[in-house]
């Protein structure tokens, strides 16, 4: 029997008895040494001064590292195209005719002055997990497809592409890059006219990974290799204006002031303290404030501020929404002012699915690491992916907790583990039936 036959036979044998993990399989390794070189040869597409990258979707820096990735998919022994939406889809058939695809990415494209992990870990990863798989002769029963999203951080557009489809509206809306979306997708191959065939079905995907850096600073500083995601949190934003009246800075006594900027500030500090009052990851923020007419000899008459709430239960959101409306009240007796609040954006949550956690987790365990469970507090293409089947998130350490900055870092190390328990999730779910 040859390897790629004892390899057949063992992930039928896993999959049919579920049993642990195969001697050969369990260790399978990745080569961190490739994968971490190719973090920096990515690098070098769209480098800015500061030694990050600036590589904006449909920018010329984004086309040259789209190119990049596709070499290397090829090399890893994927089918490689470009789908409608402008995703790099590179496949690789399963042993099963009959099951839908595993699905592993992430997404190259970057914030201006953007680092060179956000998204460049999980795509370089998925590509090397593809190539440890292709190398070693593994056989997956399911088929495998690598997809790097285009533009993720302009609003997670090629996953939602495929989740969802993309709206005349969307296709319309400028990106940083100065192109539409519309010519964006253009510009990196895609077709617009053939956006209805990339639009998948739920139950079309197996399962959807995803490695990610956190960036936050939690594993960092608890010195944790694995964060295992929970889910993506909803983001909700408000815009909130304050009514008081403008008078006379010198000549109107304190006690007869209706003063915006004062009942704006009692507001702030009435948003973290309720946010605070109970215990979870949940975050409120007030981001931004503006005075009018904002002159020193003038009591400011009105105020346009703003609210941010963030959490992976929607519940909470909501309750922390009801507490605050009351303190807001409050305010407005104290103050004479009057608030209005007027919703702005509502992205509910995105759990990841509970026993793909648990296979994060085995996974990393096996591998002698420390993980931890935990939201992400900000956006991924996995949210849209969530549609389709069940997904998962890994998260290695950001120094510092640093990201969306030039001085964004993951140690090598952290890059070589995470691509590691990506690859052993994926073949531990392969073995799994998940729907
Ligand atoms: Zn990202």
């Amino acid at each position: 029997m040859n390897r790629r036959e004892f390899n057949l036979n063992l992930s039928y044998v896993a999959a049919m008895f579920a049993l642990p993990l195969s001697q050969s399989s369990s260790k399978l390794r990745v080569n961190g040494q490739r994968v971490n070189g190719r973090l920096r040869e990515l690098s070098e597409f769209g480098k800015n001064p500061q030694g990050g990258v600036s590589r904006l979707a449909y920018s010329d820096a984004d086309l040259k590292g789209r190119e990049y990735a596709m070499k290397l998919m090829r090399e890893a022994k994927l089918g490689v195209g470009i789908d409608a939406a402008g995703n790099i889809v590179g496949r690789r058939a399963g042993n099963d005719m009959n099951l839908k695809p595993l699905v592993i990415g992430s997404h190259i494209d970057s914030v201006p002055e953007g680092g060179n992990y956000d998204g460049d870990v999980g795509s370089m990863g998925a590509i090397e997990v593809a190539q440890t798989l292709a190398e070693n002769d593994v056989a997956l029963r399911h088929p495998l497809e690598v997809i790097i999203f285009q533009n993720e951080e302009g609003g997670t557009i090629g996953s939602h592409a495929i989740a969802v489809g993309l709206t005349e509206k969307e296709l319309n809306l400028v990106t940083n890059s100065r192109k539409t979306i519309r010519e964006g997708v253009k510009f990196i191959g895609g077709d617009t006219d053939k956006l209805a065939g990339v639009v998948r079905q739920p139950g079309d995907i197996a399962a959807y990974l995803e490695l990610h850096i956190e960036q936050g600073g939690i594993l960092h500083s608890e010195k944790i290799n694995i964060g295992v995601v929970e889910g993506i949190v909803g983001i909700n934003w408000w815009d909130v204006t304050i009514e008081g009246f403008a008078n006379h800075a010198g000549t109107t006594p304190m006690n007869q002031r209706r003063d915006a900027l004062l009942a704006a500030a009692k507001y702030i500090e009435a948003v973290n303290r309720v946010v605070t009052s109970v215990p979870g990851r949940q975050v409120g923020t007030v981001g931004k404030i503006q005075a009018f007419p904002g002159a020193y000899n003038v009591i400011p008459g009105k105020v346009i501020t703003s609210l941010g709430l963030r959490d992976l239960d929607a519940a909470k959101t909501r309750m922390m929404f009801e507490k605050i409306q009351l303190e807001v009240q409050q305010i407005e007796k104290t103050t004479g002012t009057k608030f209005e609040f007027k919703q702005t954006n509502s992205t509910p949550p995105a759990p990841t699915d509970v026993r793909v956690r648990r296979v994060i987790d085995e996974a990393a365990k096996q591998l002698g690491f420390t993980t931890k469970f935990m939201p992400s507090g900000a956006g991924h293409d996995a949210q849209e992916m969530a549609h389709l089947g069940p997904v998962g998130m890994i998260f290695i350490p950001s120094v510092d907790g640093i990201s969306h900055s030039p001085r964004e870092f993951s140690r090598p190390e952290d890059v070589t583990n995470g691509t590691n328990v990506l690859l052993h999730t994926l073949i531990k779910l392969d073995a799994t039936k998940l729907s």
